[in-house]
């Protein structure tokens, strides 16, 4: 069975997703650096994620139908979608 999360997205496209900036490729994580948006010295956020509605510039396809992230392997670890991932829900 497809896990929900692959195909649905919508809390890539409702929540404000925040991480470190040592997540950043340019510090030596994985997210790529055009993605990431710096908010303070030490944190990164999302492009898109502060928007109104939001959306993360990483998510591609249609909300709800066939949704996917464009950066699953290199996603910062608090990603909302992430966590159930993870948790293999
Ligand atoms: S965790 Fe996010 S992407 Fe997954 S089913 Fe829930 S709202 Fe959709
Ligand atoms: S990086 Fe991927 S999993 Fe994280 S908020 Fe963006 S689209 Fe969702």
């Amino acid at each position: 069975m497809t896990h929900p999360c692959l195909t649905c997205g919508a809390c890539c496209a409702s929540f404000r997703v925040d991480f470190s900036v040592h997540e950043t490729q340019d510090m030596g994580g994985d997210v790529p650096d055009g993605l990431a948006v710096e908010v303070t010295g030490s944190t990164c956020r999302m492009r898109g994620t502060d928007h109104s509605p939001p959306r993360c510039a990483a998510l591609t396809g249609k909300v709800g139908s066939q949704a996917a992230c464009g950066i699953y392997e290199w996603r910062p670890p608090s990603c909302p979608a992430g966590v159930f991932y993870k948790a293999g829900l």
